[in-house]
């Protein structure tokens, strides 16, 4: 949308939350759900402030940014009275103290070590971190995350970790071919979310079940995601400089 005027371009940004809303008011009720119950979650990595500012006047109540120094920066110019921050990108340790408080949650603990430095430097602020664990659930090699034979052990783990709350679980999804294939690998993470909260165990909770982009949030949905972070499908595709 880079070639669009500013106006033509919140008006674009207008009807894609429209349209977004009522596709997932579709999915929710074919999942047994309402709209209510799932969370829309606009990522803005690469977008503008003021961009991003519009989306949360038209009522976006949550954010996603995935680098720590892209926040940092924008944050001052950031709308946040209304509107809650997650970080959703891989962290590295040494960001870690930059970016505690500053964020509700950080949804891409993909170590134990991560956690650990998460954790004391929550100590630290005087703050609890809530966390969500990632998965790599295709198994995929170039991605982040705990395997899913893992991640209930690793959760244990954590969990005594003071700091850190773990509020759930959320994966980035290979690219698939087919709708079966995709919704199998949500299904997946669905019940690896269900199996752990089964277990019932101290400062483990699974309240958010974090999946779905642009591409794939019906699915997600259709397989029980609670929250989807939707980019492109928003602000239009991305241009990195
Ligand atoms: C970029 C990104 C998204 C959104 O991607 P779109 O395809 O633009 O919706 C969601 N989650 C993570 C972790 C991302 O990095």
């Amino acid at each position: 949308m880079e070639w669009l005027s500013d106006e033509e371009r919140f008006s674009a940004i207008d009807e894609n939350l429209k349209y977004i809303a009522e596709e997932i008011a579709e999915a929710a009720l074919k999942s047994g759900r309402k709209s209510e119950d799932i969370s829309l979650m606009a990522v803005t990595k690469t977008v503008e402030s003021k961009f991003i500012n519009y989306a949360v006047d038209k009522g976006i109540g949550l954010i996603g940014e995935n680098k720590v120094q892209e926040f940092l920066m924008k944050e001052p110019e950031l709308n946040l009275s209304k509107c809650k921050a997650h970080l959703i990108g891989h962290l590295q340790s040494n960001k870690v103290k930059k970016i505690v408080g500053k964020v509700d949650t950080i949804q891409s603990v993909d170590s134990v070590a991560i956690a650990r430095e998460i954790g004391k430097r929550s100590v630290e602020a005087g703050v609890n971190t809530k966390i969500l664990l990632e998965v790599n659930v295709g198994n995929e090699e170039s991605k982040f995350g705990f395997s899913p034979d893992e991640v209930f052990e690793r959760a244990c783990e954590i969990s005594e970790i003071n700091g850190i709350v773990i509020d759930g679980l959320m994966c980035v999804a290979p690219i698939c071919e087919k709708d079966a294939e995709i919704r199998r690998i949500f299904s997946n993470m669905r019940r690896l979310f269900i199996d752990i909260e089964g277990k019932k165990r101290d400062n483990i909770n699974m309240n958010v079940l974090s999946m779905g982009m642009s591409g794939d949030y019906k699915n997600a949905i259709l397989e029980g995601a609670n929250l989807v972070r939707i980019g492109s499908a928003i602000f239009g595709s991305r241009i990195y400089r």
